[in-house]
């Protein structure tokens, strides 16, 4: 059978390279797809190991601290109205304050913008580097929101990449030769989605004196900021704001389990005001002014969320995490045709190797997910939306029982498949 659907996007995706036309393929979209090739006969569930939303499960309920503020803040009565431009001003200074304890400095509310989720951070940050002839330099694999908003405003992509074989670090030596006068940020996304990595202060100090050279700045995605369960501490890139401008995003989304409240945050770790002198914050400030904002009543609630959400719940997440990507790993260690180089520090991600050669019947990533969704009922995201061929991407931020009951499944048909000697 051909493979139609996957086909089509992939041209889609070649031809956004060719000519940065906007690219049409999404996470969503692709998961959505496979979603619908799960046969409906099959009596079993379908266990989805694609997406990074754990929220469905009662074993990753947000805080009740979380909860009871969101109610505290409706039932006052006083959030009723449009929330100003840039976000209520105790929020945004709770926000400043919140990552303030993990800088050497400390940032202002005036430093702090609030958004529609981590994605209106990206969208408006992204739409606020463009200019004429602009590129930016994105991670492969990375996460494909930031093509389709940088081929939205005419800002030509280039890919550096992540090495599997040295913890997915960035290759240092590529940024540098990818770069050129028109290069305007270097986005890195820390911990790590798609790889699970925590990028270390040595590493993260490279990257700032790597931007320092080339002149541009670094937006640092730090949405899993502080998801992280093995012996690497998360260190924020905004500890090197004094070397290098660094805008950093983040949201209530992911450590608090809660993606459908849509909040989040971009900061200025601008040490020495260039983003200011530059106008960059005046053209934030102008996209924000034009563009919808988060809730008001999630805005209210967030200084007590950030102040008073207990250590204990966040070890209680971090505990199952490390639960789930042992599981993950191990499961993935008895699989001939899967390889993970690298047991994910933090994140809710794994990037999975896929050995074709070591199959009968498959041909590529693409092939391998929708045979494992039409067969198991099984969903996992084909490396290519990431910029990465021949690689899987599983969430194991899944209760620990469907996890097991995927990796089964997974092993089952890799088994079934495999190429007889
Ligand atoms: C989930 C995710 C986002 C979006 O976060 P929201 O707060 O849900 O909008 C942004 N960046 C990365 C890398 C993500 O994984």
């Amino acid at each position: 059978m051909k493979l139609c659907v996957f086909d089509q996007m992939e041209m889609g995706v070649n031809k956004c390279e060719a000519n940065s036309a906007v690219s049409d393929v999404s996470i969503r979209g692709i998961l959505g797809m496979l979603k619908r090739l799960c046969d409906s006969d099959d009596r079993r569930a379908v266990i989805q190991l694609g997406h990074g939303d754990p929220s469905v499960f009662p074993c990753f309920r947000t805080s009740q601290i979380a909860e009871d503020a969101i109610v505290d803040a409706i039932r006052s009565g006083k959030f009723n109205s449009y929330a100003p431009s840039f976000g209520l001003p105790p929020a945004r200074r709770a926000v400043g304050e919140f990552l303030s304890r993990d800088l050497p400095y400390n940032m202002s509310s005036d430093d702090i913008f609030l958004t529609v989720g981590c994605i209106q951070a990206i969208e408006i940050v992204v739409s606020a580097l463009a200019r004429p002839r602009a590129n930016i330099l994105l991670p492969r694999p990375g996460f494909p929101l930031y093509e389709s908003h940088a081929a939205l405003n005419g800002i030509e992509i280039r890919r550096f990449d992540l090495l599997p074989n040295k913890s997915w670090e960035v290759d240092l030596e590529s940024v540098e030769s990818l770069a050129d006068e028109n290069t305007v940020a270097l986005v890195i996304i820390n911990p790590g989605n798609p790889c699970g990595t925590v990028f270390s202060y040595q590493h993260l100090l490279k990257i700032a004196e790597t931007a320092k050279k080339l002149g541009i700045c670094v937006v640092s995605d730090e949405v899993y900021g502080h998801i992280t369960f093995r012996s690497k501490p998360f260190v924020p890139m905004g500890v090197f704001g004094s070397i290098v401008p660094v805008v950093t995003l983040g949201s209530l989304s992911k450590r608090w389990i809660v993606p459908g409240w849509r909040i989040g945050w971009i900061a200025m770790n601008d040490c020495d005001g260039v983003l200011k002198q530059t106008k960059f914050v005046d053209k934030i400030k102008g996209l924000l002014s034009v563009s919808s904002d988060p809730p008001t009543f999630v805005q209210a609630a967030i200084p007590k969320i950030l102040a008073k959400t207990s250590k204990d719940f966040f070890n209680m997440i971090a505990s199952i995490l490390r639960q789930c990507s042992d599981i993950c790993f191990n499961q993935l260690r008895q699989i001939k045709c899967l390889s993970c180089p690298n047991k994910p520090d933090g994140s809710m991600f794994m990037m999975v190797q896929l050995h074709v050669s070591k199959l009968e019947d498959i041909i590529d990533d693409s092939d391998f997910c929708i045979k494992l969704a039409k067969e198991e009922s099984v969903i996992v995201l084909p490396g290519f939306v990431l910029g990465l061929k021949g690689w899987l991407r599983i969430t194991f931020a899944v209760d620990p029982s469907s996890l097991e009951e995927g990796m089964q499944r997974i092993k089952a048909f890799c088994n079934r498949h495999a190429k007889l000697h």
